[in-house]
Parts: structure tokens; sequence; C-alpha cells
């Protein structure tokens, strides 16, 4: 199979959902990128700095970025004149940093929190109450060149079908409590939720953005 068919039948499998596609192309050469462009895809996701960096640099400048990795703030800098959506903040601290480098460009930089619905030991996500804590501070009531326009979240990596789906539903069910919460700087759209192993289940359950990579472009290699 081809990049280009792989993501015509993504493109064919989501039609009737309400996600689309986010492809993945952390590792991958941008000759492999452009193969995904020329099909029209628009979307893509990366998961460090300084290669995102470098691709976006690189590649047709009309390609929509998004950061889906854990995120320093002292790289926010680099990501910060161009980024189109930024999936995994995960502390105010890291918003505020953000919102920082949005404002020297004059922008608003769209965020999703990232939430942790896994049963594993990870380092990244709020728990719920970690998020509502935050959208209710007043610190972050300040922050105008930010806006939080969703949740991501990552299911336990697991072949319990049954888990995941709870898990996914957990932070749907987050996300609809959360929309009827009123601030100028978030609008509730989007649930980054579902990978190349759990898209269906994702998608069953409401997401709007699956983040799709070695399904598209095949296993990666890390060396
Ligand atoms: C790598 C990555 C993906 C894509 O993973 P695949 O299993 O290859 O589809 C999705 N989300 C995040 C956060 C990732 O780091």
């Amino acid at each position: 199979m081809s990049i280009a068919s792989n993501i015509q039948s993504f493109n064919d499998l989501l039609k009737n959902t309400q996600a689309r596609l986010i492809a993945v192309s952390k590792t991958k050469p941008n000759e492999d990128l452009l193969a995904a462009y020329k099909t029209g895809q628009r979307a893509f996701g990366e998961n460090k700095v300084q290669e995102l960096a470098r691709k976006s640099a690189e590649l047709p400048n009309d390609i929509e970025w998004h950061m889906i990795g854990h995120l320093q703030r002292n790289k926010v800098k680099y990501l910060a004149p161009f980024i189109h959506l930024i999936h995994g903040v995960d502390s105010l601290r890291l918003l505020q940093e953000i919102n920082k480098q949005a404002a020297k460009h004059d922008r608003v930089i769209n965020c999703l929190l990232q939430v942790y619905i896994a049963d594993e030991e990870t380092k990244f996500g709020l728990s719920e109450e970690e998020v509502k804590e935050l959208l209710r501070s007043e610190a972050f009531k300040e922050l105008n060149n930010i806006k939080v326009v969703g949740l991501m979240g990552m299911a336990t990596n697991t072949d319990d079908q049954t888990q995941i789906r709870q898990e996914f539903r957990s932070l749907k069910t987050l996300f609809e409590e959360l929309k009827t919460f009123s601030s100028s700087n978030v609008e509730m759209n989007e649930i980054s939720m579902g990978m190349t192993g759990d898209y269906q289940i994702a998608c069953e359950e409401g997401s709007t953005m699956v983040r799709i990579g070695s399904a598209i472009f095949g296993a990666r290699n890390y060396h």
C-alpha cells in the first residue's frame, strides 16, 4: 500500500464519523509528507519541536502543523510563529508561556488540554479535577493569546477494547461537561483521541481528530 492510498482509505473510513485525520509524520522524511500532501492532506502531527520546525520551513506553507508531543516551556518560542494547534498542554505554566510567545507574534494559539485517562504510569496529563481547577483560576482568565479549544487523551495500550472504550468515554463526558463552561478563551469543540490501534473505538466515542501515524506511513524506525 502506498501513502496516498492509505490516506484515501482513511478519508473514506472517516467520512461517516465526526473525526478528521491528523497525519502523524514524526521520524518520516519530507518525501513521505509530500506524498500525503499531494492527495490533499494538510494536517500533520509531529512530536518533536526541532523536527517540526525544520519540516515546516522546508515544506509548503499551507500545511497545518499540530504539535502532539510533550512540549517543554523553553521550546514554545520555536513554534509560536506558525503552530496551528498544540494538543498536549498539561499545565497552567505551559499555557502562560504559550500565551506570552503568542502575544509576541500577535497571535492567538489554539490549545488542547491533555487529560490523563489511561491506567498506566505516565508523567503527562491533567486529572479531571485539575482541568476544572485550571479553567476556573484567575490566572487562566487573563490569558488572551491562547484559546482552549478542546481536550486530548490517550487510552491505555491494551487489547481490552472495553477498557479503551471506557477511557475514551470518560474524556467525552468531561468534554460535554466543560462545554457549558463560559470564558472568552475557552471554546470546547475538539476531542483529539484515537491512534492507529484504537481509532475505530475513538470515533465511535465521539473523537473529532484522530492522530494516525503507522497505518499511513508504515512502522517508524527509531535509531
Ligand atoms: C506517535 C503518536 C501517534 C500516532 O501513533 P500511531 O500508533 O503510529 O498511529 C498519536 N498520538 C501521539 C501523541 C503520538 O505520539
